[in-house]
Formats: structure tokens, sequence, C-alpha cells
């Protein structure tokens, strides 16, 4: 896959992060017999829809982590991944962006041990993870207001995506809302819910996965003020009710 690599993100992954991208679907392919982790499990579909996918939408922050190191420039990006399951696109980007840490998020206590077990494997020792429901942490002083990336993905519409994110950003950061397709709909309703939450859409990013073909959206949300005291509102409300 390396000229996709190149043609796509116009990086190619080392040889240690491809042994830690073979490692990484070994270890889920394995747990998988038990734990119903992912039903990606063909190599090919694993390869683009947990490794390329995940990397497409942080495409800019690979290259920029390998400018920043040949400049030596060793400012950490505090990085959030919000109901990241079995790890995506968290781990993906733990691997390739060196200069990061990473706090993956997950409601389900039997995906976040699977993370804790593997991150040794992997000699992964910038993440950890964490059992939490994104509303709590969102309103957990310890967090709240303190990362500068958001990343989300198959979690909940965009708008209820925007109110789990925006809290955990400080000013300035960035949400990055991972989609398929995207509607006129869920356009207008997500400018209305970032509006409310402090932030606004930077961009979004229109793209095609390059094995399938399949339709994918990058939805970049830039924090501009504080997000109201109110948000995110109480376990279950923002996705039953989303703003
Ligand atoms: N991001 C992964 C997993 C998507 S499945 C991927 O793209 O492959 C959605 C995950 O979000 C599940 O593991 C579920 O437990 C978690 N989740 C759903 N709502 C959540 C919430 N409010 N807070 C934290 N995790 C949540």
């Amino acid at each position: 896959m390396m000229d996709i690599w190149e043609q796509t993100l116009n990086w190619q992954p080392s040889i240690q992060e491809q042994n830690q991208f073979q490692r990484l679907y070994e270890l889920i392919i394995e747990a998988n017999r038990q734990l119903n982790l992912t039903r990606i499990t063909n190599p090919e579909d694993f390869w683009e829809k947990h490794l390329w996918d995940s990397l497409r939408g942080i495409k800019f922050l690979i290259s920029a982590s390998k400018i920043k190191g040949q400049a030596e420039d060793k400012e950490t990006i505090k990085i959030i991944d919000l109901g990241t399951g079995a790890g995506f696109p968290g781990i993906p980007v733990a691997i390739t962006v060196p200069n990061c840490t990473l706090n993956l998020v997950d409601s389900t206590k039997k995906k976040v041990n699977f993370i804790d077990g593997i991150l040794p494997k992997l000699n992964l020792n910038n993440v950890k993870a964490t059992t939490c429901r994104a509303e709590e942490i969102g309103r957990d002083s310890e967090h709240r207001e303190s990362y500068d990336m958001a990343l989300i993905r198959a979690v909940a519409t965009a708008s209820t995506c925007a109110e789990y994110t925006l809290p955990l950003l400080k000013q300035g950061g960035l949400a990055v809302v991972y989609r398929g397709s995207w509607t006129e709909k869920e356009n207008i309703d997500t400018i209305n819910a970032v509006e409310k939450l402090g932030g606004k859409i930077e961009s979004i990013e229109q793209f095609n996965t390059p094995l399938s073909n399949g339709d994918r959206h990058c939805l970049y949300l830039r924090k501009v003020a504080s997000t109201p005291e109110k948000f995110p509102r109480a376990v279950g409300v923002p996705a039953r009710n989303p703003l």
C-alpha cells in the first residue's frame, strides 16, 4: 500500500510504523474472537477503513509533525479520541504522530480494557485509555477546555459530536468529526449546534476511500469562544435530543 499512502497522504510509514500497524491488526483479530470489537476483519478492509481512514482525517498533522520533528520543536499536541471503540482513529494517530499525547475514551469498559492491554505490546507510551461517557468527561474540570484536538468517528450525529467534543477543547483547538456521506440538513443542524457551543465550522473536506471508493467527509470545527457551562448536557440528552 506504499504507493497509495504516498499518493493520498504524501507520506509513507516507516518500517517501525508498518510493524506497529501489523501488530495492531493481529491483536484486534485475536481479541475479536471473544470481544466483538469490529466487523472489519479482512486485511484490505482493515487497512482502508481503519488505518487509512483514521489517518486521512488528520493528514495535515502527519506532515506538520514530520516538519516539526526536523526543526526539533518538541511541543506536544494534546489529543482526545471520544468513543474510540477498539482504538480508532486514536491508535493509528498515536503511532504516526510522535509529538502528541492521546486520551482514548469509551463508555464500554471491555473496550478500554482491551486497549489498556495492547498499548505496551505496541510500544505506545504516549497513550492512555479511560472508561467514561463523553458527557461526563466534558464536565470534568481536569479535562474541560484542556485539549488541542478532539477526534470522533462513528459515534453520533454531527451536532451530537459537536456537543461531545467542543467543551473539551482549549480556545483555538480543533475537533475532527469523521463522517460518511453528508447532507444539507446535517449541514444546517451542525452550523446551529456549533454556534451554541462556542465553535465554528472551519472546513468540510470530501474525499473517497482509495480501495472501495467510499464517500467520506471530515468536518473541522474550530473553538472560537468558551463553551457555555450548560454543555454538554446530561448523559444521553445530546444523542436523544441533538441541539
Ligand atoms: N470510533 C470507533 C468506534 C465507533 S463505535 C471507530 O470508528 O471504529 C462507537 C463507540 O462509541 C462505541 O465503542 C461506544 O461504546 C462509544 N460511545 C457511544 N456513545 C458514547 C458516549 N456518549 N461517550 C463515550 N463513548 C461512547
